[in-house]
């Protein structure tokens, strides 16, 4: 029997100064440079982080996606996913800890495909926390869809021109480089039509229109960017992993991305249900602490029962990343955490604020960023219906349809096969009587 529900105890050590780390040192980032882990680091930020980040290796904590080959520990998914959900409650600490989202998986690309060249120009600097990365994928007029991508590259001489339109490519304001999925031969399938380019942003002719932020950020926190590319030149060498393979590309980030904010996702819904309790057990109204009301109680229950089965199914999902070493076979499992996800982080934190009153829905807590973050969660990597769709295509794979008018379970059907099958005792039974 190898099921195993414990985490050894010189990895629960790190995990246990991980949570203290972050708690103490890095949640203050986020109050003093809020929304700015994604500028790179100058003056008094990169004296305050610099040595965080230095703490982080020394620990052995650096980009533990990664294997040692790359820079990191080599630690594998699940033990990401326990070092993830400490770091899920701090927007910096993922940057501290050298593991953030879209970096990870635009990293993880280029290790897989890049050239060497590739991976000396961009990964090496990635890796080391020193720039940033964008994925630029989603255009203004089709997201879910990308057969409708129309952003084209055309061969010219031994470069490539693109021109094109592309929204909500995050982080493009501050990253030093671009991977922009485009079409590249119109007269295939998209499957086969489409190809990667790194593109290094201060290239001639990428144009950032606006930088669009999400609800409640003001004009200048937006970092989710609309690019005009306008007679883009870039080099043969600029394409990633060969012309035509962007879907195939695109699987392997995505696969990647969606477990990583999954795990985040459980260290931010808990400390909501922290937060739930400690009000709770503070705030007294007609007679009896707030704890002691059924209904909030309820609330507590559902919270706990939401974030434990999230939370098991997360773990049970990098542990199948790391045994099999292969997305596309965890595909399914990594589309229903995706399609759980925004609805355990919403409805924790919806309870946490209603029980918090008035000063729940204030921008003194933090409640409503997290109801936004539930939103981003069921659109960002793919929408919640386009997941569901994968989780039942793949579910059905392994069912057959009957071959008659009435279904396998027909309990007429089936009591009259069982009473064939136990004919001999049921005849005893009549000669009994
Ligand atoms: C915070 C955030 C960050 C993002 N970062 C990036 C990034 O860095 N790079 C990037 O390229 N993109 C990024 N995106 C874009 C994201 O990938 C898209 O929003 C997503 O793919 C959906 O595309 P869309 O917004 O165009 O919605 P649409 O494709 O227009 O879909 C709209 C809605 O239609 C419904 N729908 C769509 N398809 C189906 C279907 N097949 N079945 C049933 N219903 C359906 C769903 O309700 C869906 O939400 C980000 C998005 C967010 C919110």
């Amino acid at each position: 029997m190898a099921w195993d529900f414990e985490t050894d105890p010189e990895y629960q050590k790190m995990l246990d100064w991980a949570d203290e780390f972050v708690r103490e040192k890095v949640e203050p980032l986020d109050l003093v440079w809020p929304h700015q882990q994604f500028t790179p680091l100058e003056g008094s930020r990169r004296d305050a982080v610099d040595p965080l980040k230095a703490e982080v290796r020394s620990q052995g904590l650096w980009a533990t996606h990664l294997g040692p080959e790359l820079g990191g520990q080599g630690h594998g998914q699940l033990k990401l996913a326990l070092l993830n959900e400490i770091l899920g409650r701090s927007q910096w600490a993922p940057i501290v800890f050298g593991c953030q989202a879209p970096d990870t998986g635009n990293a993880e690309i280029i290790a897989h495909y890049g050239t060497d060249a590739q991976k000396e120009r961009y990964l090496h600097p990635l890796l080391e926390g020193e720039l940033f990365s964008c994925y630029s994928m989603t255009e203004p007029h089709a997201g879910a869809d990308p057969t409708l991508f129309t952003t084209r590259a055309i061969r010219d001489g031994d470069d490539w021109i693109i021109n094109g339109w592309k929204f909500f490519s995050s982080n493009a304001a501050t990253a030093s480089f671009l991977i922009v999925m485009v079409v590249t031969d119109p007269d295939v399938s998209a499957y086969q039509g489409m190809s990667m380019f790194l593109v290094p942003t201060d290239t001639p002719g990428v144009k950032i229109v606006r930088n669009v932020g999400l609800y409640g950020e003001r004009d200048n926190e937006g970092s989710h960017a609309l690019i005009h590319y306008d007679n883009v030149r870039v080099p043969g060498d600029a394409l990633l992993g060969g012309e035509g393979k962007a879907f195939i590309i695109a699987q392997t980030r995505l696969g990647g991305g969606r477990i990583h904010h999954a795990m985040r996702t459980i260290g931010l819904a808990r400390k909501a249900l922290d937060m739930m309790c400690e009000r709770a057990l503070s705030r007294h109204t007609q007679g009896s602490r707030l704890s002691d009301k059924q209904f909030v109680q309820g609330y507590i229950a559902d919270s706990y029962a939401q974030l434990l089965q999230f939370r098991l199914m997360v773990l049970y999902t990098a542990w199948e990343i790391d045994k099999y070493n292969d997305y596309k076979r965890v595909r399914k499992d990594i589309a229903a955490v995706k399609v759980v996800m925004p609805t355990v982080l919403h409805d924790i934190a919806w309870r946490a604020m209603q029980i918090h009153g008035a000063l729940g829905v204030t921008n003194e807590m933090p409640f409503l960023g997290m109801v936004t973050g539930a939103a981003v969660m069921g659109l960002a990597d793919g929408p919640t219906e386009v997941h569901k769709t994968t989780v039942a295509r793949q579910v059905l794979r392994d069912y057959q349809p009957t071959e008659g008018t009435w279904p396998t379970e027909w309990i007429p059907g089936k009591r009259e096969a069982a009473r064939a099958q136990l004919a001999e005792y049921l005849d005893a039974e009549v000669g009994n009587l």
